[in-house]
């Protein structure tokens, strides 16, 4: 159940049995927050609170013949501050391996970024300040800047940007390095935010959850949480002033949800639902070594969505039959400048070469959007959903199309890689792409790299342009993926992250469905694949539905990937055939959600979203 669905529910209501405590004065009341489930579990403590010392740094100028050597102490503070950096990326390298230590590299870049050490040092000379408020005040310019941007992986990173800016001020200042304090006892951790140094240096013994005021989904600190495998909800906005240390917290990170000081009887209620969701995922993870199978054996491909290089692993345990979605685009971000074709070819042949001939689809770059790479986007876009993003950026900034996709062929000779274009509106786009793609071929052959050279390649369908022209794409391709997130937004004319209108972000619309049959249909005609790379296919509703619609592949978060098994084992194609026909007639989402609703209960009864916790 997402946060916002649960936020309708009244926030903070004091439960009558409370209120009658509380006028008595035997004990604490009740109190409900609601926030983004950042991963995944359920967990009873004890509240162990976190509070970052807020600097505060004195508008202090200095005179002329003292600049030189402010310049230097801010140089020596970045210094330091690096070597800090260094070795809490040791430290988390030995407690969680290399690959999750990388997140402290995106730090340390900021450290690097001229934006930071240049302007700094021009204010000090220009304006003789001193280094810190310098600081202080380009840094707040970058973090305001970000924020009115209003997307949310920016949000997150702008937390980063002041983490790595907390460190040099208390070196300027002269204070200590703020050593996190670790509880004594298993608690969980409550604070107004969490930077990943922060939560990398917690014992991961003592820690039974995060529960944070700030942060998204895409924060490193639930990145980290999801990959330590503690429960966490972040975006809770005013939680942090209501828990005390010591106080008996309830944390449930399947639903975004906290209760603080909970009564007995809710206390009784989520022991209730623990049990249930522990053998719950029991018996999930033992369908992991089985396949995705219908009950009269319709076999689905079920393959990962990896955003980061490092998921690869977790798709591996969870049993991926390859990689469906890599998200090139969050890998260049984090770089802060544009990773070279060695760079990219190091980590493309990575995951090929750990994924061991299960394939792996590459989306080459789809920038833009809601992800803005601060290196290549200098002036935003006003509609930037409408604006320069995927195939349109790619075709016109060649230069970064053919350096990816030189590398993404040379990996191809570690295994089988299969490239994807996003945001396709136009069949021009797709050849023109793919007379790229030979040129790339022939050069790489010409300088005798070794490649596969039947790479296929595919497209995103998540445009209403795409699946009116599906007939004619198919033609171009060897596989269509339909990426969900987008063709709901675009079909619907709705942003896809915004809550005001966010009712009206219907998977089970009657239009969405319509559009899902016509891209198949016009696939299966050209006898291509169709595979489904959007959130839609974890949505249990929705996956009954993509099952009968025909659906070859659903690619989706590694952890997602048992509960979706499940419920493709607990259905038979031809009763999805028939949902679906059913479905078709209806011309409104309630009525269409009704009668899947029905159909799923009786097949899968003991799912989460059927589950009456509270
Ligand atoms: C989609 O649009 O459904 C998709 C998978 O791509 P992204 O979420 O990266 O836009
Ligand atoms: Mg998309």
């Amino acid at each position: 159940m997402d946060a916002e669905r649960l936020k309708q529910r009244d926030s903070d209501d004091v439960a009558p049995e409370n209120q009658n405590a509380m006028s008595t004065g035997r004990r604490k009341e009740e109190v409900v927050r609601y926030g983004i489930s950042a991963a995944p579990g359920i967990v009873i403590g004890t509240a162990f609170v976190v509070d970052s010392a807020v600097l505060s740094v004195p508008r202090t100028r200095i005179s002329q013949d003292r600049v030189e050597e402010e310049v230097k102490r801010f140089k020596e503070a970045l210094n330091v501050t690096r070597g800090e950096l260094h070795q809490i990326k040791s430290d988390l390298a030995d407690q969680m391996g290399e690959d999750h230590a990388k997140i402290l590299d995106a730090h340390m870049l900021i450290l690097d970024d001229v934006m930071v050490t240049d302007n700094t040092e021009s204010l000090i000379r220009s304006e003789g300040f001193s280094a810190a408020w310098a600081l202080n005040v380009v840094i707040s310019k970058i973090v305001s800047s970000l924020n009115t941007i209003g997307d949310e992986y920016l949000k997150d990173r702008s937390a980063d940007i002041l983490d790595v800016k907390t460190r040099v001020l208390r070196k300027l200042l002269g204070l200590e390095s703020e050593k996190i304090q670790n509880p004594n006892a298993p608690s969980i951790i409550v604070a107004h935010e969490l930077s990943p140094s922060e939560t990398a240096q917690f014992d991961r013994k003592l820690v039974l959850g995060y529960a944070t005021d700030l942060g998204g989904r895409t924060s490193h600190t639930a990145i980290l949480a999801r990959s330590q495998g503690v429960a966490a909800v972040v975006g809770l906005e005013d939680a942090r002033p209501l828990i005390q240390t010591g106080d008996t917290v309830i944390l449930d990170g399947n639903c975004g949800t906290i209760v603080i000081n909970p009564l007995e009887t809710t206390l009784q209620k989520y022991k209730v639902e623990i049990e249930r969701w522990k053998k719950f995922e029991e018996q999930l993870l033992t369908l992991t070594g089985y396949p995705a199978e219908t009950l009269d054996h319709r076999k689905i491909d079920l393959v990962a969505n990896i955003d980061l290089p490092e998921e690869v692993d977790s798709a591996l345990s969870y049993g991926a039959e390859g990689i469906g979605l890599f998200r090139t685009e969050y890998f260049f971000i984090a770089q802060h400048q544009l990773p070279t074709e060695e760079e990219q070819y190091k980590v493309y042949s990575t995951i090929v070469e750990k994924m061991q001939g299960k394939p792996v689809t590459i989306r080459v770059l789809d920038i833009g959007g809601d992800k803005i790479a601060g290196y290549l986007h200098s002036s935003p876009e006003l509609n930037p959903f409408m604006g320069w993003r995927g195939i349109r950026f790619l075709l016109t900034r060649k230069d970064i199309f053919k350096t990816q996709l030189r590398a993404i062929y040379r990996a191809s000779a570690h295994g089988k890689v299969k490239i994807m274009f996003p945001l396709i509106v136009d069949i021009e786009e797709v050849v023109q792409a793919k007379l790229i793609c030979e040129e790339i071929k022939d050069d790489l052959a010409k300088g005798r790299y070794r490649i596969d050279p039947d790479v296929e390649i595919g497209i995103m369908i998540e445009t209403p342009s795409a699946v009116a022209l599906a007939s004619s794409l198919a033609k171009e391709v060897d596989f269509f993926s339909i990426g969900t997130n987008d063709l709901i937004q675009y079909t619907m004319a709705v942003d896809r992250g915004n809550t005001k209108i966010s009712y009206l972000y219907q998977p089970l619309h009657p239009s969405i469905i319509r559009f899902l049959k016509m891209t198949v249909d016009s696939a299966k005609k050209n006898e291509i694949p169709t595979a489904i790379c959007g959130e839609m296919c974890v949505d249990p509703l929705s996956a009954v539905v993509l099952v009968g619609l025909e659906i070859d592949e659903f690619s989706c978060s590694p952890n997602m990937m048992p509960e979706v098994k499940k419920v493709i084992r607990s259905v038979t194609f031809d009763e999805c055939k028939t949902l679906v026909k059913r479905i078709m007639k209806y011309q409104t989402t309630e009525k269409i959600e009704k009668h899947v609703t029905t159909f799923l209960k009786e097949r899968c009864p003991d799912l989460s979203l059927f589950a009456e916790v509270k």
